[in-house]
């Protein structure tokens, strides 16, 4: 086969599917490569849950309507710790909700969407190979599966977790250890108290989650210490379901039907990487950065990444040349670091302590009895702004006073 293109995606998940729909609809020429076979192959290793920083991302994409007609369920945070039920306040100066819907329904309606935008040729069994470089040392194609060479001004990596485009265009990532595994099913005629849709129980060192889904299936995961390995090594099922039966306002699972296999990694360490960025490369979603799953971030920033990055490149692949892409690239990488390392850090804290630092309890507290802390603490935990908001004056002053009142 072969082909000349602006850009050539390798990987048509979420972060894929996005960056190809919004250079697609730039006129850009999108070679949109994928290792799968199957147009309806999905993520499994995923709990569904879309935060809701990237509805803005969803509603620009157009699919926010059709992700709600396939029966997305809108999601509000909702947090346990010792100090009691942390509920969200309805949100005035963020995105209104998130979405949870099955990774089995998402990721073929993102493909879809992708594959229908003039200029995007969605390329199935295409396994990325090689990179290819010109005179120059510039990445400026790609060596595929079914597809032979391709050439383009940009590759894009949106090839998840284990990034081929990373290992080759020698972007490298730094594991931080994660102390906590995890291990989830799907069942039906489960009740989760406190909202349907999202629950999560931090209860230091383990931690465990129910988020309700399309369908009325509900997943329910647990993230235990690595220490209660040993407990997984059996009957997976009855392990899990063991975490959640010791829950405080556990879910009724009376009547509980698994509809899913029981899924889990016993090891996820978070993958940093100083640069996501070289020329004629560039990665988005999980190539570029991977943090421990418990707190749901991965498939909003998948879509967010992606956006950025159209937005820097879109211009300088129509009309600029091949420095300038390299510029918008820099500048991109540039943006993540900037909207992502502050989140970053924090998660990586979280992942290695088996309890709250003082700060986090001085906040769990707070925001348990104070709405306007509790406001404020969401804001970050839904992603939509930096872990910083957490540690202003006034947010200190109400949280510590919220605490004392009830001592
Ligand atoms: C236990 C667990 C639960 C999670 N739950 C959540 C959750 O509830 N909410 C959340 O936000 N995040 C969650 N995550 C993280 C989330 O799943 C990822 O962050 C998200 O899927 C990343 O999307 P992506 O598009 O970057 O990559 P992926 O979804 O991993 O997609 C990568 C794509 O690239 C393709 N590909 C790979 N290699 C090649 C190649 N060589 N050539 C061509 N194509 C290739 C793959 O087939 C795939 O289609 C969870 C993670 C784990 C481990």
């Amino acid at each position: 086969m072969g082909g000349e293109y602006d850009v050539a995606i390798v990987g048509s998940s979420l972060a894929g599917c996005t960056a190809a729909i919004l250079l697609g609809r730039r006129g850009l020429r999108v070679a949109l490569l994928e290792a799968n076979r199957n147009p309806a192959a999905y993520k499994r290793m995923c709990t569904h849950y879309i935060q809701s920083s990237a509805l803005p991302t969803l509603q620009r994409l157009g699919l926010d309507s059709e992700l709600e007609a396939a029966g997305a369920v809108r999601n509000h945070g909702n947090a346990w710790s010792r100090y009691g039920w942390v509920e969200e306040p309805e949100p005035r100066d963020r995105p209104s909700h998130g979405y949870n819907l099955q990774r089995e329904i998402l990721d073929p309606l993102m493909r879809r969407a992708a594959a229908q935008v003039p200029g995007v040729d969605l390329m199935l069994g295409a396994k990325l190979r090689e990179l290819t470089r010109g005179p120059d040392g510039r990445v400026d194609g790609v060596v595929a599966d079914r597809v032979g060479r391709l050439s383009c001004r940009l590759v894009v990596g949106a090839d998840g977790r284990s990034s081929k485009v990373a290992r080759l265009a020698d972007l490298p990532g730094r594991e931080s250890r994660n102390d906590r595994f995890a291990y989830f099913a799907s069942y039906r005629n489960v009740t989760i108290p406190h909202g349907q849709s999202v629950q999560l129980w931090l209860l230091e060192p383990d931690a465990a989650y129910a988020f309700g889904n399309d369908a009325g299936v509900t997943v329910l995961t647990a993230v235990p210490d690595k220490s209660r390995l040993p407990e997984f090594d059996g009957d997976k099922e009855a392990a899990l379901l063991r975490v959640f039966e010791d829950l405080p306002d556990a879910p009724d699972l009376t009547d509980a039907e698994r509809v899913s296999d029981v899924v889990g990694t016993r090891d996820y360490p978070s993958i940093t990487r100083r640069r996501i960025a070289a020329p004629g490369v560039v990665l988005v979603g999980d190539a570029a950065l991977v943090l421990d799953p418990v707190w749901g971030a991965g498939c909003g920033w998948a879509l967010q990444t992606a956006e950025w990055l159209g937005d820097a490149v879109a211009k300088p692949l129509v009309t600029g040349t091949d420095r300038e892409i390299d510029a918008a690239a820099r500048r991109y990488q540039r943006r993540h670091r900037m909207r992502l390392w502050p989140h970053q850090f924090f998660a990586i804290d979280f992942s290695q302590r088996p309890r709250f630092n003082p700060l986090a309890r001085l906040l769990f507290a707070g925001a348990a009895r104070d709405p306007w802390v509790a406001d404020r603490f969401f804001a970050y935990g839904t992603r939509n702004r930096s872990p910083f908001v957490m540690f202003s004056p006034r947010m200190l002053a109400r949280a510590a006073r919220a605490r004392r009142a009830v001592r």
